[in-house]
């Protein structure tokens, strides 16, 4: 592992909290900020969810159908708060910004809490575990991680734009003469490109790369693992009240199981 961010801390913590009742009950009768019980949302009623979708199994099209382990979550969060869930598919960059500014209440997609992100917008507790690993052509001359580090190594890395993968590989990789990263607004478009041989390999989350691995012949993912990471819901700074309305029913959601049920119900 290169990298861990010490963040495990957050899911400790998150599941040594107990929390009980269904539904949030309203913590405050100002008019001016407790249209939903203590929290505001952007439009009232519904929890506006901004995810990126080619990130499969957490959030991707079924037919038409936005579905996933996010979407599914933010169901059931919305339910107990509520609300009725606006799934809003945007670009992977947007998604910050667009919660940051107060456009969309929540930000999920597999997101990653990282240092650059907590200085734009705060994060729920962790719901889940992400592991940065890397997809290759199946032969391909690059056998473990540690060659995208080797002395000499020159190498085009893909990766989605924003991501974490982009992150690491720009620091460790082209920063430090070691290679090219380029990167795509799609892990999909990611993953086209390695099959068209415009890069080496493409660093990503590794259930959506197990899926993708899954669904276009020919590639595979190498064993070594890069970094492992905790995903969060993102919401603004300026609403605390829907951080903590949010955290209260994920605790509740991982407590009764029902988290581990959607993640099961998703990852065979
Ligand atoms: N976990 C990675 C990140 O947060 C990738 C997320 C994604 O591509 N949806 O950067």
């Amino acid at each position: 592992m290169k990298k861990l961010f010490a963040l495990a801390l957050t899911l400790v913590m998150a599941l040594s909290l107990t929390a009980c009742g269904d539904k949030q009950e309203p913590t405050t009768t100002d008019p001016a900020d407790s249209d939903e019980g203590g929290f505001k949302t952007a439009v009232e009623g519904t929890l506006s969810m901004a995810t990126e979708a080619t990130f499969p199994p957490y959030e991707f099209y079924d037919g038409d159908k936005l579905v996933g382990i996010d979407v599914d979550v933010a169901g059931a969060i919305a339910e107990k708060l509520g609300l009725k869930l606006d799934v809003v598919d945007i670009a992977f960059d947007s998604i910050v910004p667009g919660v940051q500014t107060g456009k969309y209440d929540i930000g999920m997609a597999g997101m990653t809490v990282n240092k650059e992100r907590l200085q734009q917008v705060n994060f729920t507790d962790s719901y889940a575990k992400g592991v940065q690993v890397v997809i290759v052509k199946e032969g391909s001359t690059i056998t473990s991680v540690d060659d995208l580090f080797a002395e000499g190594a020159n190498h085009t890395v893909g990766t989605q734009t924003y991501t974490t993968g982009f992150l690491y590989a720009s620091d460790d990789i082209q920063a430090k003469g070691l290679g090219t990263v380029k990167s795509f607004a799609k892990t999909t478009d990611a993953v086209e490109a390695l099959k068209n041989d415009q890069v080496d390999c493409v660093i990503l989350d590794n259930e959506p790369a197990k899926a993708l691995v899954a669904a276009n012949e020919g590639l595979t993912i190498l064993d070594s693992s890069y970094a492992d990471e905790d995903y969060a819901i993102a919401i603004s700074k300026e609403n605390d009240a829907l951080k903590e309305a949010v955290n209260t029913a994920l605790q509740e959601l991982i407590n009764d199981g029902t988290v581990q049920k959607i993640v099961d119900s998703y990852i065979k």
